[in-house]
Order: C-alpha cells, then structure tokens, then sequence
C-alpha cells in the first residue's frame, strides 16, 4: 500500500537496530524490486551547504547505490528524494522549506514517492518539528549522528506504517564510523573527512550544536581512504574537517594535524592535497613549515578571519586578534612564497560599527586575499549571538557587504594582472560551456581558462597566463618543462 494511503503515526526514537546494516540494505534492496516491479529504482539527492555535506551525501548516495537505486535530476522521475541540508544562515532554511514544499503536488500525484530531509538543520527541534506539522508528505527526517542507519531508517518507512524521526543521542556522537560505501561525484577531485564536530562554540555558530564535539578519525583509516584515492588516479583530494587543524587531540594516542599531512604527504603519485576548514587559532608554525616543505601540499590556506576588529573578534569567541592574525599571515608568506590566502568575512555582526567595519577593510587591504567568502550576518536561535542587541539596519549591513566585495575585486584584479606572464601548473576541471574554454585550477585555487582538446581533461597542464579580465585569468597551454 502507497505510504500516502496509510494512517501515519511518527516516531521519534526507534529502538537500537537489532541486525547489521547490510541487513537492512538487502531489505529495501528487495522491497523496492518489487515495489518497481523488477524495475530499477531512482533517488534523487540534493545537497545544500558546505564541502562536508556534499561528502555525507556521496556517503547516502554510496547506501542508496547499495541498496539497488540509480539516480536522477528529475524530480517526476524519482521514487525516493532526499534533501541533505545546512543549518549555517536562515537564507539556506528558507530555501529547503520553500524546496520542500514545492513537492507536496508531486506527492499528490506520485502517492508512493518517498520524501526524505536530512542534514544539519535536522538536528534543530525547531527545524525538524516544522517539517513534521507542515509537510506531512515528508515520511523521514533524520540527523547528522545517524547518517550510517539510514538503511534501517528507510527500511522502517517502507516497512511500518508510520513517519520516522531521528536525530541520535550522545552515545551515537561519540563514535565514527568507518567503511561507508561512497559515491563519490567525479574522477578528479574528492573528499576524505579527517575529524567531524567541533569544540569552538564561536558565538554566531550553529555547527557545534549540530554536529557534536570534535571527533577525529584513526589517521590510519584517513591514510587507507587517501592512498586508495591517489592509486584510483584522483588529482585533487581535500581533507575536511569543521575545524581540520584541531584534528588529532582528542585520539587515544594524539595526532598533530601537521604530521597527519606529513604521512598523507609521503604517498607516491600525482596529486594535489587540500585542508578545509582551518582556525586561526589553531594554525601553528608547524602546519606553515609542514606545507612549505610538502611535495604534493598545495601552496594555499583558507584562514576565516571573520573581522579585523579585536573587538567583534571578542564578542565572536574567535580565540585571536587581528595582530596574532597579521604576524601568522607573515610568517607564512615568508615561509612559502607564493603563497595564496583565502578566508571567511562576516560583515554586521550584532553591534559592529562603522569603525570596526573598516578595520575588516584594512585588514583585507593588508592581506590581499587571493578570494574571499564574505557574509551578511545571519542569526542562529540557540547561539549565543543571537540574543546580542542588533542595532545596525539590514539595509546598512547590505551596503558594508557591498563595499566589502567591492574592495576585494579591486585587490584580485590588481593580483590578477601581476599573474599576466607567469606558468601555472593548473589542474583541468572541465570546459566552460559559455566560452568553450577548458577551465584549470592553480595550486592557489584560481582559476585560468585556456583553448584546449578534450584530452587534457582531469589532467595537469603547463598554462601561461596571458591576460586578465578583473579576476578571470586568460591563459594559453605551454609544453611541460
Ligand atoms: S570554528 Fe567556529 S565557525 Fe567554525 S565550525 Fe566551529 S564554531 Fe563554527
């Protein structure tokens, strides 16, 4: 019987799974054969938010692969859709609910579609207990903690007549686990988590609330996922963590991050290796020298400052000043020349005036970022922010954002212009649809779009830059030296 016919009853806790979850994969694997008479069942998944939900969503793609489905961007054609969701800004909420919602005819129309919601946002009450009154098509919610149940989850949906809420308990935080089938989304770039959680509580920030405390991995098991990656040919592979430069502390036998990259480093191929996301305040010298001195650490540090004044630093629990930031900024730039920054801004912190905006301004004028991810802020019930008096008007915190940006692509177009005549090493992603240019990537993260053949897709080219237009960096292929 479709789910829509059915009286539906929710439940909020589901007893501990009694069998291993390859159990519950080869039930829904079977229930879905014959729900789709013999057919091949299609899911469509649709992420939302930062590089560490994308990789929990090739993880639920690896499950649903497992459990016999294909996949699909068509909504008409799915049988199951699962939003992955961000908790990060109230903008990101209201598209999910708006997204949500537009299903509801589609369910209507296609009784045995299942809706499924997942995600960060999924572990705020508020958040959970409004898909469950105003999407009643919606038959599992569940949160980050539970991602590996997720086939039981499902198979209880399938299987019993009522929604499933589920979010984990402490218990459930306290622990990874390993050896998740992934999906992952191409050939040449991927993730590898090296710790989830995090302990920082900076004042404007959900993710400690939704994702637990800090938890890394057994650097052997990043090790084994890592090298596995390198010898099936991936040329870009990035290590996420909310706060990645913490990682290690909290193992029975601590781990610096820096000799984690050391280990990782020490893998023979041809690859590039990332970190994201890192903390000032945890970024040592070590990390600097580690990348100076790495064979395949790719010569680029994304560092949030969020804001150059010391006091919106305070008032956001960020652990440093703006001059412990600039001296660690010299260092680096001395250490690895070349060296190409990015970070986070956040611009209308609750009380931020006129005179601490510009001394974000200075800062960024100072450190010439290479690009910058830049935010109006976004309050998060339950953060301590949040209840801070506000007195800045949204319109004022739109033009600060608007000078912001405006400042940053002055500094990128006079950095891209001193790019005009130097080789990268630029790793090819794709082909620009609108030009047909091929697209690479630096090592510093930028990128050059050049003319080239099709088999120079997913791999290394020698590009020089020959002409810049504001950011947009022009080049031309050259013969490898
Ligand atoms: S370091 Fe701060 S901003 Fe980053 S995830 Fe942790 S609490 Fe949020």
């Amino acid at each position: 019987m479709a789910l829509a016919e059915r009286s539906v009853k929710s439940a909020r806790r589901l007893p501990a799974a009694r069998h291993p979850r390859e159990f519950y994969v080869k039930r829904v694997a079977e229930i879905m054969a014959v729900r789709k008479r013999g057919g091949v069942p299609l899911a469509l998944v649709r992420t939302y938010g930062c590089q560490q939900n994308v990789s929990d969503s090739e993880k639920l793609k690896g499950l649903l692969a497992q459990m016999g489905f294909s996949f699909t961007d068509d909504a008409e054609r799915a049988d199951f859709i699962l939003f992955n969701t961000c908790a990060v800004r109230g903008h990101a909420e209201n598209r999910v609910f708006g997204n949500v919602g537009a299903l509801k005819d589609l369910k209507r129309r296609h009784p045995s579609l299942i809706v499924a919601v997942c995600g960060c946002m999924m572990e705020e009450k508020s958040a959970s207990q409004r898909i469950e009154s105003k999407f009643p098509f919606v038959s599992l919610v569940f949160g980050t903690h539970v991602l590996h149940r997720f086939p039981q989850l499902l198979w209880t949906v399938l299987t019993d007549s009522r929604r499933v809420f589920e979010r984990g308990d402490e218990q459930e935080d306290a622990h990874i686990v390993e050896g998740l089938p992934v999906r992952r989304g191409g050939r040449v770039k991927a993730f590898v988590t090296a710790m989830y959680g995090c302990n920082n509580f900076c004042s404007y920030c959900i993710v400690p609330y939704v994702r637990g405390r800090e938890r890394s991995r057994e650097p052997d098991a990043v090790l084994r996922e890592f090298r596995g990656l390198v010898q099936a040919g991936y040329k870009d592979i990035t290590l996420l963590g909310q706060n990645v430069n913490s990682y290690g502390k909290n193992l029975r036998e601590p781990v610096s991050f820096s000799a984690l990259l050391r280990r990782l480093d020490a893998v023979e191929g041809d690859y590039r290796l990332r970190f994201m996301t890192s903390h000032p305040k945890d970024a040592t010298r070590e990390l600097i020298d580690t990348i100076a001195a790495g064979r395949h650490l790719c010569r680029h540090l994304h560092l949030p400052v969020q804001s150059g004044s010391d006091r919106v630093l305070r008032a956001m629990n960020r652990g440093y000043t703006r001059e412990k930031y600039l001296a660690f900024v010299e260092y680096a730039r001395k250490k690895i020349p070349g060296l190409s920054l990015t970070s986070d801004i956040i611009v209308g912190f609750p009380g931020e005036t006129e005179e601490e905006f510009r001394e974000t301004l200075d800062l960024i004028r100072r450190v010439k970022f290479t690009s910058l991810f830049t935010f109006i802020y976004s309050p998060r019930e339950g953060t301590r922010a949040a209840a801070l008096p506000d007195p800045v008007p949204a319109e004022e915190k739109t033009r600060r954002l608007q000078r912001l940006c405006a400042e940053q692509e002055k500094i990128a177009a006079a950095r891209c212009a001193g790019e005009v005549g130097r080789t990268y090493r630029v790793l090819v992603e794709g082909r620009n649809p609108r030009t047909g240019l091929l697209c690479g990537r630096t090592e510093g993260n930028e990128i050059v779009n050049f003319p080239g053949g099709d088999g120079l897709l997913g791999r290394f080219a020698q590009v020089r830059v020959v002409s810049a237009q504001g950011w947009v960096l022009r080049g031309e292929a050259v013969p490898d030296r």
